[in-house]
């Protein structure tokens, strides 16, 4: 029987609620099929780990993950710590160490849920959103300088490579070329930003002759905000830059009724590394520790792994687990305007998971 060795880094807040329940949902599927399983290893990093030894995660931490097929992360942000320590010391290490440099967040409206476009039916909205995730705006190059004086200045440099845009332009036409509609838009602000992005426009229209069979367009990144508000139909697969996809994936999740059910995959397209999916929500500290987090976020990103894994059937099993859990109000969290527990939706989607 095949096993799949998965690491689990609950990290911060609802991180240490909503990966253990996602870990109980790939459980619940190992037992209800017997063709793989699962070998957990879990991973206590994050703020308390920061107290304890002033780190985030040990200088070795990537050494740990290597031999991992997959990593379930829950989230990194501790309101006593600083964001740039949170999040340059253990997400992005693990982004940036195993080069995964797509991003992907798949958004739809998912049965029962209410979501805020009234406009438009629910299938109208069916997007995925390919976000560059190794460079760009958050290159982490730039500098201050004259701190306390009147001549104070600071940079952040937008770096884009030649091999970083091809690399996740290529990857966002592949992805286009698998789905039903064979379309993307690709996102650029190249009216006003006259080097980076201009190349990136570039690089798009060379790489769109790879594949002829995909439509594609392209949307300046303002225009692009009312566009999936007002015709979210005429989208489907989505991809832009770092900074310009961190904006318009949390827009995406709002309009698909919550940022508690979006999941993301950072994913290494070539299999050198172990890829890391999680909810894009945080560590939401005003909910954790009360069994009030959404875990379909998590749930969602379950669903990505197993796809990653090639593990097509099961992420189907799981897909329709969690469309049967969200069509129950009852069985709706805080978030989206119900009472429900995260044990309650836990058990509900292993169940489903058990009977299907
Ligand atoms: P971070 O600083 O780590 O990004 P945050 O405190 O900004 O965390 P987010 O997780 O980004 O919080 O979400 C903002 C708000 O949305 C939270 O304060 C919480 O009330 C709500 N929320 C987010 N995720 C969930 C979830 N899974 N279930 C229920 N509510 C959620
Ligand atoms: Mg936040």
């Amino acid at each position: 029987m095949k096993t799949y060795r998965i690491a689990t880094i609950p990290g911060d807040g609802i991180g240490k609620e909503v990966v253990p329940a996602g870990q109980q949902v790939l459980e619940a599927l190992a037992a209800a099929n017997c063709n793989f399983r699962f070998e957990f290893q879990n991973f206590d990093w994050g703020g308390d780990h920061y107290r304890r030894h002033g780190v985030m995660m040990p200088a070795d931490g990537l050494d740990a993950l290597r031999d991992k097929d997959a990593i379930l992360f829950g989230s990194a942000g501790d309101p006593d710590i600083p964001d740039h320590i949170t999040l340059w010391g253990l997400r992005l290490k693990i982004c940036q160490g195993f080069d995964q440099y797509a991003n992907v967040r798949p958004t739809r409206i998912l049965p029962g849920i209410d979501a805020p476009l009234k406009r438009c039916k629910p299938e109208d909205l069916n997007w995925v959103i390919v976000r560059e995730n190794s460079e760009g705006e958050y290159s982490g190059v730039g500098g201050r300088v004259h701190q306390g004086h009147p001549i104070e200045a600071a940079t952040d440099v937008t770096l884009m490579t030649r091999v970083g845009v091809e690399r996740i332009l290529r990857f966002a036409f592949r992805l286009a070329q698998s789905r039903p509609r064979k379309q993307l838009t690709v996102v650029t602000k190249s009216n006003a930003q006259r080097h980076a992005m201009v190349m990136w426009d570039q690089i798009a229209a060379e790489i769109a002759a790879e594949f002829p069979d995909v439509k594609w367009d392209k949307e300046l990144v303002d225009a692009m905000t009312a566009r999936m508000v007002n015709k979210p139909a005429t989208l489907d697969t989505i991809v832009a830059t770092n900074l310009h996809a961190d904006i318009l994936s949390d827009l995406a999740a709002a309009l698909a009724g919550s940022l508690g059910i979006a999941p993301t995959g950072n994913i290494d397209p070539e299999h050198r590394y172990p890829s890391m999916f999680e909810p894009i929500h945080g560590s939401a500290f005003d909910i954790m520790g009360k069994g009030l987090a959404n875990p379909v976020g998590t749930f969602w990103s379950v669903v990505m792994l197993l796809e990653h894994l090639g593990e097509h059937e099961a992420a189907a099993r799981v897909m329709k687990a969690i469309e049967q859990v969200t069509a129950n109000p009852a069985l709706h969290t805080g978030d989206l305007g119900g009472k429900a527990t995260t044990a309650q939706v836990t058990q509900a989607a292993c169940d489903a998971i058990t009977k299907a």
